[in-house]
């Protein structure tokens, strides 16, 4: 790259042709190691723009699986912190790996399942659920304080009920993703859809 006039734009001129991480959430795929358990480029980019993130704010990322969620929010402001809750030790392993990869330190690990897992935490500000989705835990989700805000997935049509129930007790809005990329099919192209995902968003 050439021609940049901005300092730290100058700066990667001088450091030279390696890979420069974009600055937008959605970022591709292939910067995070993952055994194939990740949420995906253009759903990912959605979730962290429904997360919102503010300065100073922390973040429970519960069902961390290969952390993409909440290292695309470190890496969204400095000032930014995130705790991945996540039961297998080998997921947890790959989390710490991708965020040191990428520069996302203010990342604490927790191994273990919600809700149970969630006890003694320091409370967040925002909380991501991509995994472990129960009635239990949105009960307890339920009990933080007011002003906490919840963005939560489902694929599976289970999980998809108990969003579909949360929305009704707890309010905030339900929007589904339906993405198709195209792929060849035959000598041709056509639509190839990804699994429909729920999400919802609320403030409590
Ligand atoms: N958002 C992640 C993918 C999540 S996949 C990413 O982008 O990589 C769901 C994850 O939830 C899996 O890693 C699974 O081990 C974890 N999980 C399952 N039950 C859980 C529970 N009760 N509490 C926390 N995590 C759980």
């Amino acid at each position: 790259a050439t021609g940049f006039a901005h300092p730290v734009c100058a700066a990667l001129e001088i450091a030279g042709d390696g890979a420069v991480l974009p600055l937008a959430s959605g970022r591709p795929d292939s910067w995070f190691d993952s055994d194939g358990t990740m949420t995906k480029q253009p759903v990912r980019a959605l979730t962290l723009s429904a997360l919102a993130p503010r300065p100073g704010e922390h973040l429970w990322d519960i069902g961390g699986g290969s952390g993409s969620i909440a290292i695309e929010w470190l890496l969204s402001h400095a000032s930014l912190r995130a705790t991945c809750i996540e039961p297998r030790p080998d997921r947890l392993a790959r989390i710490r790996a991708n965020a040191d990869r990428l520069g996302a330190d203010r990342l604490q690990l927790v191994e273990g399942a919600a809700p149970a897992a969630l006890e003694g935490l320091e409370a967040p500000d925002v909380v991501f659920v991509g995994g472990g989705l129960s009635q239990a835990l949105l009960e307890r989700l339920a009990t933080l304080p007011a002003g906490t805000r919840i963005v939560a997935n489902a694929v599976t049509l289970e999980s998809e009920a108990l969003l579909t129930q949360a929305q009704a007790t707890l309010g905030g809005e339900l929007m589904r993703i339906e993405i198709a990329r195209a792929t060849p099919l035959g000598p041709r192209r056509g639509w190839s859809a990804a699994y429909p995902v729920v999400t919802w968003s609320t403030v409590l």
